[in-house]
């Protein structure tokens, strides 16, 4: 009995690592398709061997090990925590949109918003002339410069562009009272048919909202938005796509991605609108608000390391697309997950990829009354316009964005649980995928 366990065991494990395999192949991850192969033969290989020869004390051994293995298990995966991190907490003030990195790059030398700005952050002027230096997003001068996927890239953003007028609109006079249940239901289902991975909604605060608006024609205008709630959605970026930054393919996938949730959100404040309620989409070079806070407080996720909203089904590799309405929905609950927390104080992957060295590897910090980790943007964008693309070379290494599958999502179930578990999944994602996975993988259809 002991020795068709033994058997059983040793097969399980060798099935266990061919079907990792199979899927990294499917996956393209070549690298951990090998080494789970190599893993599974040298795993289950002596346990298979133990089963089928004779030695002193043999069932004793193998119940040792059975018994070794079976409290492992356990340990790994039952609800536990060593330490629970300090909440991030919610940010005093409003952030003025001038002062991100899109906004500073569309300033042009000599206008007025230019030195006004500079007048009153004279600070920013030399860190902000080694950007202007480098050749410029998309540019044909740029690092990685592709001129098919430029174009494809730039399509993108037009098409952006052009979703701008639908942002708001007129109200139908003909407004209904809707069950609060029966609506937010309706929301959901339809957001997500329309593309989205995840929705939630919140009540907005005041922190939520740019104090001055920083983009385009905006530029300079308090932001005045009286809505009550905001829809947050998630779209995901296609994995095969984003393993391809630093290099062109990430700016294609982010740019899609910036299209599709703006064709979402103005789809969805439109039909708002014509139910009788007041609702503005917020897109691409068009914010009143700050996403990754708003999707925060919606339930979608919490901030991680690299400065971007972490979820539950993909990690950072999503886009976000929000829409304030005034509408009545009921709202979701923040998650206050220690365990991205957690993981991200272990991991540092991103970190230790980032080519511009923009990502800390301390501890958070309080940045304006949230506890978290601030990235260097400046470094981080000064990067973007030397390659002529938005890198993501951190979305791509975070052991969270690895698709949605069943395996994949057995072990996040894992690392959300259990900190033993959140430290063996942080060195076999070392293990099958490299400390420093490969860059510029460049999907074969890009390539001919
Ligand atoms: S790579 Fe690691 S440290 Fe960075 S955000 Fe992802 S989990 Fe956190
Ligand atoms: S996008 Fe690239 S340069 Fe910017 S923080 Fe991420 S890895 Fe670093």
């Amino acid at each position: 009995m002991v020795n068709f366990v033994f058997l059983m065991s040793g097969i399980f494990c060798f099935l266990f690592f061919l079907s990792f395999s199979a899927l990294s192949l499917f996956e393209k991850e070549y690298l951990a398709s090998r080494r789970s192969l190599i893993a599974g033969i040298i795993i289950s290989a002596p346990i298979i061997f133990l089963s089928q020869i004779n030695f002193l004390y043999k069932n004793e051994f193998q119940l040792g090990f059975l018994l070794l293995v079976l409290i492992g298990i356990i340990v790994i995966t039952l609800p536990f925590n060593l330490k629970k991190t300090p909440d991030s907490g919610n940010p005093k003030n409003k952030i003025d949109e001038r002062d991100i990195m899109f906004s500073r790059n569309e300033l042009a030398k000599g206008t007025e918003n230019f030195n006004n700005y500079y007048e009153n952050n004279p600070d920013k002027l030399s860190i902000d002339e080694e950007f202007r230096k480098q050749p410029g997003l998309l540019d044909e001068k740029s690092f990685y410069h592709n001129r098919l996927m430029a174009s494809s890239a730039k399509a993108s953003f037009e098409v952006v562009d052009l979703l701008t007028p639908g942002i708001t609109g007129k109200v139908s006079d003909n407004r209904e009272d809707f069950d609060k249940n029966r609506i937010t239901n309706y929301i959901k289902t339809w957001t997500k048919k329309l593309g989205a991975i995840d929705v939630g909604i919140t009540e907005l605060k005041d922190y939520h909202f740019y104090s001055v608006a920083g983009r385009k024609t905006n530029y300079g205008k308090d932001v005045h938005n009286k809505h009550k709630y905001a829809i947050a959605f998630t779209v995901e970026m296609d994995y095969d796509m984003v393993k391809g930054g630093p290099s062109y393919p990430i700016v294609m996938e982010s740019s899609q991605q910036y299209q599709n949730a703006g064709q979402i959100a103005v789809q969805l404040g439109a039909f708002i609108r014509n139910l009788g309620y007041d609702a503005r989409a917020h897109i691409d070079g068009n914010y009143q608000v700050v996403c990754p806070l708003v999707a925060k407080d919606a339930g979608l996720g919490e901030i991680g390391r690299m400065g971007l909203l972490m979820t539950t089904k993909l990690g950072p590799r999503v886009r976000l697309g929000v829409v304030t309405t005034d509408i009545t929905l009921n709202i979701d609950k923040p998650i206050i997950d220690h365990s991205v927390i957690d993981f991200c104080n272990k991991c540092k992957k991103c970190a230790d990829c980032c080519p511009s060295s923009a990502i800390q590897s301390g501890d958070r910090e309080d940045v304006g009354g949230i506890f978290r980790w601030q990235i260097n943007s400046e470094a981080c964008f000064t990067y973007w316009c030397k390659v002529g693309s938005d890198c993501g070379r951190c979305v791509v290494v975070c052991p969270y964005s690895h698709p949605n599958n069943f395996l994949h999502n057995v072990i996040r179930w894992g690392i959300g649980r259990n900190s033993v578990f959140r430290s063996f999944a942080l060195l076999m994602d070392d293990f099958f995928y490299g400390k420093k996975p490969k860059a510029n993988r460049i999907p074969n259809w890009l390539n001919n």
